[in-house]
């Protein structure tokens, strides 16, 4: 195949690569080239293309494309040419690092060789240019180690282990107190690891070297770590497809005290502030300030040590933001007196601070507001509604880091990833405590809370990584001493074991032992003008499923603009109108129905009522009971175990009056409590025969509900149809609630939804007892509340009926829970445990559909049933109140599709008013 390619350009200077090309070019690579041809300083580089990885990971002998080194030699010399240096030259040697880099930024996913270009001649060329030994072989022990490591597969403990042992035998703490000679040790060392490990001895032809570590390179594209990353970020080949290989002429920071490197955002990605954030090390190399081996000092110093380059470094973050209009995360390196940037992409920064920074900008017109809402993932929201720390918990902090991620978290203490991510699996709240974090313990970060890092700053692998992914993160809390051996940590005299509770504050950066209360977020006066400029923006409405009036209030908090879903039967499940319930259900003929509901009536009229006062003036949508009756009984083997109990008692008491200690069953015959509290009363035979006749009966009812398939069995409208009584009472307390509202001149606009319904004619009869109830009403109060009739669409069968429902009902709600399960005939249950991981795992199934709503299948249905409503009836109004309606995708859909409105839970509006936005402005283009 390699062949066949002819005059293929793999290779592209930093001067002269597209820089818009990020799938070609890799975001790295493709911000090297804009960055070049902006003037900024970048050290001369170029290239390789992903094209070029693809070609080579596709090819059977493991071979790079033909002419590849023939281009990446022919782009050598014209960095040689802009640096005045030559590859390999062994009086003044040019070094590069080889870097990755693709489409998608996968922070840490893959290694950087620095240095390369080192041999045993080089290294001379180079201590002789610099005058500086200590210098030459510091830099020769780098890449000796990361050039073994990422090319030549060596663990890096192999390494570690000979570093740490000539830093005892010097007594030194730090790096840098390790002088020449030192360094020469470990270089020599390392090089003797190298030949024991490969049994080889390390490549000394800098092109040798090049190419092994662009094969390298090319292979981590597939390693487990990158694969796993794309996996779990559902970053698809479309999105990014194979690496580039960075070839960038070597700055070094660690040419003295007039030398640095570190790496900045634009603004704060933590609070969003306009202010320079970061961090840099004195005297240090590249990975030093991200792998926590030095804790770096914060930015904000760097003006008393070297207050010119503090001034470069504001201009260039100046000259980042208007050129990307986007925060930007970007590396640098000082090396005597010369600033260079090494890096950018746009920041990744947690939900507050985005927010913030959205209306920020376009306030200083650096975006406008269809970009500020473009820019954020609506998901992200949710973050800014996690809980923080109870400020009036008064707990007393353990520990002190740098608060890297914000939110709280509680959880048990792990020490390493694998078990984090068994302890989480299992269902444990756990946060992972380690010394530092590396990318290989990525499966712990997503089983974990939150996660605490003895060493390392805000921009240390576990800060990027936990900010990332919105989870709280406190780095570097230097009085933790973590011994991973033990599973241990202790600071002072406290002793932390695995499985310890502990909690931490992001935020503050503080940790505490044990379990520390948190309160709920509060919307912040930026997300509000940011979410009012997406409401101006959408067209489809959101609104909220709320069950109570307590409920709406946290919708209107997170601003629903009404109830698309209130189920009714939350209602009928508190504790103090179940046993009415029971009574109800039990009932044998329709006249001890009759009582039980007259008794439920005023109940549920003064729920509804409270629910319209709280929404008023929005929409409340109030769904019939939908879930089959027998849900509200104690299930069958509860009863037969309590009629066992009540028969062993019967034998005790034989006619005398006895003091009962466990027995609530007398007391209450319909308790359904089946950890009853000892109650002791007394009870007589005769009392134990009238309970076990109630049981008996009880029990006779439970046997005849029984289904085989309650999903698919008696329940929703078929309760309706068979027990209208029960459908009566609900409509004439929902028509009362709104007449008494009404009167009090308050505005209400109900709605009644008719759940389950796959023909006309059951809307129909449904229709006819609300007639019938709006009739009586007139009758007897001279009017009747306006309210609006409508049907769930949740069954196949009325997706294709639509055309006829729309004669009866004025609105749709699409139950997309329901009708997923019907569609695909998965009950979601049996599904989700048994087959659908594998499925989604083997890729017969891209995504869990309950989860994400499936376009192709219920997708369908649900345009063709829109299409088919309105035709009937133009005004028909169309929403969607199953789960998916708080994804922003599934938004997506629904806007696409013609819908009016969807309604999610509460804490899912803010996401789902950005994303309707989005919806609207995508549309647009
Ligand atoms: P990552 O994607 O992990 O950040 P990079 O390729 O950006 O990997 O490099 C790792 C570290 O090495 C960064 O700190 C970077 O600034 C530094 N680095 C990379 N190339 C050079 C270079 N040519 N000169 C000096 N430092 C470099
Ligand atoms: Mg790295
Ligand atoms: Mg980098």
């Amino acid at each position: 195949m390699n062949d066949t390619v002819i005059d293929k350009i793999w290779a592209f200077g930093f001067n002269e690569g597209d820089g818009k090309d990020k799938k070609l070019l890799g975001g790295k690579g493709a911000n090297l080239c804009e960055m070049t041809q902006l003037g900024l300083n970048v050290p001369p580089g170029f290239v390789i293309t992903t094209e070029a990885c693809l070609d080579y990971l596709d090819s059977d002998d493991d071979a790079l494309p033909s002419d590849l080194m023939d281009q990446v030699r022919q782009q050598m010399q014209e960095v040689e040419s802009l640096t005045g240096k030559k590859f390999g030259d062994p009086e003044d040697p040019l070094l590069v690092s080889v870097r990755s880099g693709s489409a998608m930024s996968m922070p840490g996913m893959m290694d950087t060789i620095l240095n390369l270009g080192l041999n045993s001649e080089t290294l001379q060329g180079e201590i002789r240019q610099t005058g500086d030994e200590r210098f030459g072989y510091d830099s020769y022990r780098r890449f000796i180690q990361l050039f073994g490591k990422v090319a030549l597969d060596i663990d890096d403990e192999e390494f570690d282990k000979e570093f740490d042992a000539v830093k005892e035998k010097a007594n030194v703490s730090e790096d840098v107190g390790l002088s020449a000679d030192n360094l020469k040790e470990i270089s020599e060392r390392f090089l003797h690891v190298v030949s024991e490990q490969t049994g080889r001895p390390f490549p000394e032809d800098p092109y040798e070297q090049l190419e092994i570590a662009v094969k390298a390179v090319f292979n981590s594209w597939m390693g487990k770590r990158a694969v796993d990353y794309r996996r779990e970020f559902h970053i698809t080949p479309d999105m990014a497809h194979g690496t580039a290989v960075n070839i960038c002429t070597m700055v070094f920071g660690n040419r003295g005290d007039d030398s640095a490197t570190g790496v900045a955002f634009t603004r704060n990605p933590g609070t969003g502030e306009n202010k320079l954030f970061g961090e840099y090390l004195i005297n240090a190399q590249g990975e030093d300030v991200v792998a926590g081996i030095r804790t770096p000092k914060p930015i904000d110093k760097l003006a008393g040590e070297m207050p010119e380059m503090a001034r470069q470094l504001e201009e260039l973050r100046q000259k980042l933001e208007e050129h990307y209009c986007e925060v930007q995360d970007f590396e640098f390196t000082i090396e005597r007196g010369t600033l260079y940037c090494l890096q950018t992409r746009n920041g990744k920064m947690n939900a507050v601070a985005m927010v913030r920074t959205s209306v920020e900008m376009e306030q200083e017109k650096l975006i406008d507001k269809k970009q500020a809402l473009l820019r954020i993932e609506p998901d992200l929201l949710e973050q800014m509604l996690y809980p923080r720390l109870d400020p009036e918990a008064q707990a007393v902090s353990l520990a002190q880091g740098l608060p890297a991620s914000p939110g709280a978290a509680t959880g048990i203490a792990v020490f390493d990833a694998d078990r984090a991510e068994v302890r989480g699996k299992s269902g444990e709240r756990v946060i992972l405590l380690r010394e530092e974090t590396k990318p290989e313990d990525i499966h712990g970060f997503f089983a974990s809370q939150g996660i605490l890092t003895s060493r390392g700053g805000k921009t240390s692998h576990a800060a990027v990584v936990a900010r990332g992914m919105g989870k709280p993160c406190v780095a570097g809390a230097e009085g933790i001493e973590v011994d991973v051996n033990l599973r241990i940590a202790s600071v002072g005299d406290t002793t932390i074991h695995e499985g310890d509770m502990i909690t931490l504050d992001g935020s503050t950066g503080k940790v505490y032992l044990g379990e520390v209360a948190t309160i709920e977020a509060e919307v912040t006066a930026e997300l509000s003008i940011l979410l009012k400029w997406a409401d101006e923006i959408a067209r489809l409405t959101v609104m909220a499923n709320a069950d109570t009036a307590l409920d709406g209030r946290d919708a209107l908090k997170y601003g629903a603009r009404g109830i698309g879903l209130c189920r009714t039967e939350r209602m009928f499940n508190d504790p103090s109108r179940l046993p009415v319930v029971i009574e109800m259900i039990v009932a044998e003929t329709l006249e001890e129905r009759q009582v039980a509901l007259e008794k439920l009536l005023p109940m549920q009229r003064s729920d509804f009522k409270e629910l319209f006062e709280v929404m008023s003036p929005y929409p409340v949508t109030i769904r019939l009971l939908d879930p089959p009756i027998h849900e509200f009984l104690p299930s069958e083997n509860q009863l037969v175990r309590e009629l066992e109990q009540l028969k062993q008692l019967k034998q005790t008491v034989v006619g005398m009056d006895v003091l009962v200690g466990t027995m609530s069953l007398l007391v209450d015959p319909l308790a359904t409590n089946d950890e009853a509290e000892p109650v002791h009363s007394l009870a007589d035979a005769h009392m134990v025969e009238e309970a076990i006749s109630k049981k008996e009966s009880m029990l006779k009812k439970v046997r005849s509900l029984y289904e085989t398939n309650p999903m698919l069995g008696h329940r929703g409208v078929r309760l309706g149809i068979t027990f209208p009584e029960i459908y009566s009472m609900q409509i004439r307390a929902i028509l009362e609630a709104a007449a008494e509202c009404e009167k009090k001149g308050i505005e209400v606009h109900p709605k009644i939804k008719v759940p389950q319904v796959c023909t006309a004619q059951e809307l129909l009869s449904v229709k006819r007892l609300v007639d019938d109830i709006k009739a009586e009403l007139k009758e007897r109060l001279g009017q009747t509340p306006g309210f609006q009739f409508g049907t769930m669409i949740e069954v196949v069968r009325s997706c294709m009926r639509a055309d006829s429902l729309a004669e009866e009902a004025e609105f749709f709600s699409f139950g997309t829970n329901d009708l997923t399960q019907a569609t695909f005939s998965f009950s979601r249950e049996d599904a989700e445990n048994k087959f659908l991981p594998m499925y989604n795992e083997s890729g017969i199934l891209q995504d869990n559909p309950f989860e994400v709503l499936d376009e192709k299948g219920v997708g369908k249905l649900m345009a063709l049933a829109v299409d088919w409503g309105k035709k009937t009836r133009p005004d028909l109004l169309v929403g969607i109140c199953g789960e998916h309606g708080g994804h922003p995708a599934s938004i997506n859909f629904c806007h696409n599709i013609g819908l009016d409105y969807i309604s999610c839970s509460a804490p899912r509006v803010p996401v789902a008013r950005l994303a309707a936005a989005q919806a609207a402005l995508s549309g647009e283009e």
